[in-house]
């Protein structure tokens, strides 16, 4: 193993490696219902016209426009009703000239029929009916193929599904879409001092929080997350945690455990599985590591919260949206004036957490330096980035935000 612990990374320089070791999942059929926010690899075309049949657009009657054409208030038509036509009747029998067929929204125009007089323009009659107004040619239906025609590309490679378009291949009988399925991520916490909510915490015991983000942060961008949550500061206990599930998993993320200091029980425990341990020109989130555990990509995140949670969102969800195919794997950034001084160590590029206001368009940071600060991070919308060779930011300065909000 090369020694690069000496050897500062940069922050692209580790982005690129993250991207890279995560790479792309291979295209697959996935049903429609389980691809929202999926991103299709190939157009798709259209296996039958919409509507796929002449068909009313009102409830009323289906009549030939010539039978009703001096029709009004005063001088109303009355026509026989020999059928009635409910949405789904396949047997839809001709219309004979000089009679009208009650028909419903979606029912099948009858052969023979030209337009369809609606319902409200009528005396609503049942075995015949009184029509009051005229119709033209083509009122009221919906012709075969107005919407699409079979054939036709209605989706193209590279959309982001959301509702419109699945709601679009469902009206089209689609049953799958080929997509980037959603990465299954594990999550591994370690950390001997860790308890789950609702137990009460001895001396010494924090509650486990790195997951949660973790977690959300994957389901937010589609992906699929299993934690498994209290793994002790023990490299056996390690390997045991994680047996049963790599396997099943595109990608593990653990957190904690990897920085200088005695029981870094992650180092220690795949620093011989092929897991290089790097420290990253950046604070918070320095110490990182990445390779491959049992075949699968693993990232080795910092243990302390915002710590973990910047790593995150600075390398690992560009990584995972690019799997994905997402068209836009970067945040909105914007250069806002800042509202506060703010200090940075030199050579490192510091994400300080701040909150953009719209109304005075200026960015405000919120708490300080500190990467244990999750209550500054939870009324963040941004972070504030001050580049490597910034050492002091002054109030008014104009700085660049990485937008944390869609
Ligand atoms: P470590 O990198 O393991 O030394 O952890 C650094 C700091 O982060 C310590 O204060 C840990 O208690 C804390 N920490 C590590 N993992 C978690 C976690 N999953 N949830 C909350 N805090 C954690
Ligand atoms: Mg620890």
């Amino acid at each position: 193993m090369p020694n690069t612990a000496t050897r500062l990374r940069s922050v692209e320089d580790y982005r690129a490696t993250v991207a890279a070791l995560v790479g792309e999942l291979p295209s697959r059929q996935v049903p429609v219902a389980e691809c929202l926010g999926l991103v299709l690899t190939d157009d798709v075309t259209a296996p039958v016209s919409l509507p796929p049949f002449d068909n009313s657009a009102m409830d009323g009657y289906a009549v030939r426009s010539v039978d009703v054409v001096g029709a009004s208030e005063d001088t109303p038509v009355d026509l026989p009703v020999p059928e009635d036509i409910p949405a789904g009747r396949q047997d839809v029998v001709p219309l004979l000239p000089g009679t009208a067929h009650r028909i419903m929204t979606g029912a099948p125009l009858p052969p023979g029929a030209d337009s369809v007089v609606q319902v409200e323009l009528t005396d609503s009659g049942v075995q015949q009916v009184r029509v009051f107004a005229p119709v033209g040619v083509g009122t009221h239906i919906r012709r075969t193929g107005e919407d699409v025609g079979e054939g036709a590309t209605v989706l193209a490679k590279g959309t982001v599904l959301g509702p419109q378009q699945l709601t679009l291949a469902a009206a089209l009988g689609i049953t799958t879409l080929p997509v980037r399925p959603r990465p299954r991520v594990l999550i591994l916490s370690t950390g001997s001092e860790l308890v789950a909510a609702g137990e009460p915490l001895a001396p010494g015991q924090i509650y486990e929080s790195n997951s949660t983000y973790i977690a959300a942060a994957v389901q937010e961008i589609g992906g699929i997350a299993h934690a498994l949550r209290f793994v002790p500061d023990d490299v056996d206990a390690l390997h045991a945690a994680l047996a049963p599930h790599v396997g099943d998993h595109d990608l593990l993320i653990t957190s904690g455990g990897v920085s200088a200091g005695a029981y870094e029980v992650v180092k220690d425990a795949l620093r011989g599985e092929g897991v290089e341990f790097v420290r990253v020109a950046v604070q918070p989130g320095g110490p990182q590591g990445y390779g491959r555990y049992r075949g699968i990509p693993v990232l080795t995140l910092p243990g302390n919260p915002v710590s973990a949670a910047l790593s995150f969102e600075i390398f690992v969800r560009p990584a995972l949206l690019a799997a994905l195919g997402h068209p836009q794997a970067d945040r909105k950034r914007l250069r806002a004036q800042v509202a506060g001084a703010m200090k940075s160590p030199a050579g490192r590029r510091q994400y300080r957490r701040g909150y953009y206001d719209e109304g005075s368009v200026q960015a405000v940071p919120v708490g300080g330096a500190g990467s244990h600060l999750l209550a500054a991070f939870a009324q963040s919308n941004c972070l504030i980035e001050i580049p490597e060779d910034v050492t002091e930011v002054a109030e008014g300065d104009e700085v660049e935000l990485v937008m944390l909000t869609a």
